[in-house]
């Protein structure tokens, strides 16, 4: 059960994420997480680094939609001003929306990375798909709201009895 929340791949930051090698391993689309994953949860707007990556994402050929659980008015905000494709109340970890990104895109499991903060909702909902799961590390974790704070606890727990089997390498932020 367990091993379902755990991710392919860790990296700090979007920005660390090997996006050459993830073209060259067959991935064309990118679903990602918004609050904490792209920007602070209470941020509104994407950074000018950001921005970059988004156009780096495009140039490399991947297409790309923003899945979140946030609202429509928090979710257009952000990805609108970007021309950036988005599911939003999007009930992360269920299979649909996930589903209806890929749909977007025209692509399928094999080519879809899912890029999330939260074991519960992104690395989940992806691993139970089949997609390439990448977990970043929250950016304001003192932002989020009580759902998330709820899922953190549980988080925290299962990392430890994955740690426990050998199979969570990464250290956990120090803050
Ligand atoms: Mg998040």
């Amino acid at each position: 059960m367990f091993e379902t929340l755990l991710p392919k791949l860790q990296v700090d930051t979007v920005f660390d994420i090997d996006l050459e090698d993830l073209y060259k391993r067959g991935y064309r689309g990118i679903v990602t997480d918004l609050d904490n994953t792209l920007v602070g949860a209470k941020a509104p707007n994407a950074t000018p680094e950001l921005i970059a990556w988004f156009a780096k994402v495009k140039e490399l050929g991947f297409q790309l939609v923003i899945v979140s659980n946030n609202n429509m008015n928090r979710v257009s905000v952000f990805a609108t001003p970007l021309d950036i494709q988005f599911v939003h109340a999007a009930r992360k970890p269920s299979h649909a929306p996930f589903r209806k990104a890929m749909k977007l895109m025209g692509l399928n499991e094999k080519q879809t990375v899912v890029v999330g903060d939260q074991l519960l909702t992104d690395v989940l909902g992806g691993n139970r798909l089949g997609l390439f799961t990448v977990l970043v590390l929250p950016i304001a974790i003192g932002d989020e709201g009580w759902r998330t704070r709820f899922n953190r606890r549980i988080e925290r727990i299962a990392i430890a009895r994955l740690r426990k089997m050998g199979k969570w390498l990464k250290e956990e932020k120090k803050k």
